[in-house]
């Protein structure tokens, strides 16, 4: 991992950091660069302007590790709302929630019972998603999944492919028929864990992509997600579903606000499915560190935000 990464990453979790990050006008205007706004309104108006480009979203209020009950209540709460005003607006929009923004620190059942209320009330038709958050969480996170795709075939689940264990726990998940979104990884990860090498993490993402595409092909899985803004993956996984047979609507990228607009709009306008995850809210500051730590480049970008203060 470079260091820069390592030192990014370190910084997401810094709590006076992220008291004291939004009090800068410069950072909140590089903010605006990944999301769209801090109320769902602003998310709304998101997708309907990309739904006019072809584009599909996927929305997530933006929290993480809350610690109180009535907190993931109202998390959960906010999320039905979500359901509601996506209906409403008439828009496809799925949604990807975090456990650990529905009390998983709390109790594994009580954010089972919200999810399962999530569940219920979103279109039959679409995903909701879980993300996956950091390694110490997946076993939960993965025993979660498999008590909700029980009750609910409309549920999927992100896999991060930095992982050794992932293709272990796609072979033990294909008898459920899952959906599988397939990141790399975005949390700090020691070696013995997670692949520390970049190229080997690509490696393993091909390898990874490759094998949920002939699951989906045997209908061992439901929907398979590409969530990745590598353009050069991207094109490999993509030549590698037209010679399995799938047609372009079958190939799903998804990406995120803001981020490889221009190949978002490639995909869409050749006929893939390309979904964009919308975040909002007002809790964006480690979220927005592991956007830099992804791309250290975008250093550069908050301190030209820094001179035009
Ligand atoms: C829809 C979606 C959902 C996700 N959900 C999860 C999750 O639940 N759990 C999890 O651990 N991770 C999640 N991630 C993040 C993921 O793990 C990666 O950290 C992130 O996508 C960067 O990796 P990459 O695949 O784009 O490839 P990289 O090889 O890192 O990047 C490829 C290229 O994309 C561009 N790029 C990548 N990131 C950025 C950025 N931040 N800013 C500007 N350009 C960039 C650059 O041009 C870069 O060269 C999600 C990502 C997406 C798109």
């Amino acid at each position: 991992m470079s260091l820069m990464r390592s030192v990014l990453l370190a910084a997401s979790q810094n709590h006076w950091l992220r008291d004291h990050a939004s009090h800068y006008q410069f950072v909140r205007r590089s903010v605006s660069r990944f999301m769209p706004g801090e109320t769902l309104d602003d998310a709304l108006v998101a997708a309907q302007m990309l739904r006019g480009k072809r584009i599909g979203t996927v929305f997530t209020h933006l929290g993480e590790n809350i610690s109180d009950r009535a907190e993931a209540q109202q998390v959960a709460n906010h999320y039905l709302e979500v359901l509601e005003r996506i209906r409403q607006k008439g828009l496809q929009t799925e949604i990807s929630v975090k456990l650990t923004q529905l009390g998983l620190d709390l109790s594994p059942d009580l954010c089972l019972d919200h999810l399962r209320t999530i569940i219920a009330r979103a279109r039959k038709e679409s995903i909701v998603w879980i993300d996956m958050e950091a390694s110490n969480y997946v076993d939960v996170t993965l025993g979660l999944y498999r008590r909700a795709i029980g009750e609910f075939p409309n549920v999927g689940i992100c896999l991060q492919a930095y992982l050794y264990r992932t293709k272990e726990d796609i072979a033990k998940l294909l008898p459920l028929r899952p959906s599988i979104r397939l990141v790399k990884g975005a949390y700090m990860e020691p070696p013995d864990i997670a692949f520390p090498h970049k190229v080997d993490v690509d490696a393993n993402y091909f390898a990874t992509g490759k094998e949920l595409l002939r699951a989906k092909r045997e209908k061992a899985c439901v929907r398979v997600a590409f969530a990745t803004h590598d353009v050069a993956m991207i094109r490999k996984l993509s030549e590698e579903a037209l010679r399995e047979g799938f047609s372009k609507e079958d190939f799903e990228v998804q990406m995120l606000y803001g981020i490889q607009r221009g190949e978002q709009e490639r995909l869409a306008s050749e006929g893939c499915t390309s979904i964009v995850l919308v975040a909002y809210g007002t809790f964006w500051y480690p979220w927005f560190v592991r956007r830099l730590a992804e791309r250290p480049a975008n250093l550069w970008f908050i301190a030209r935000n820094v001179f035009a203060s």
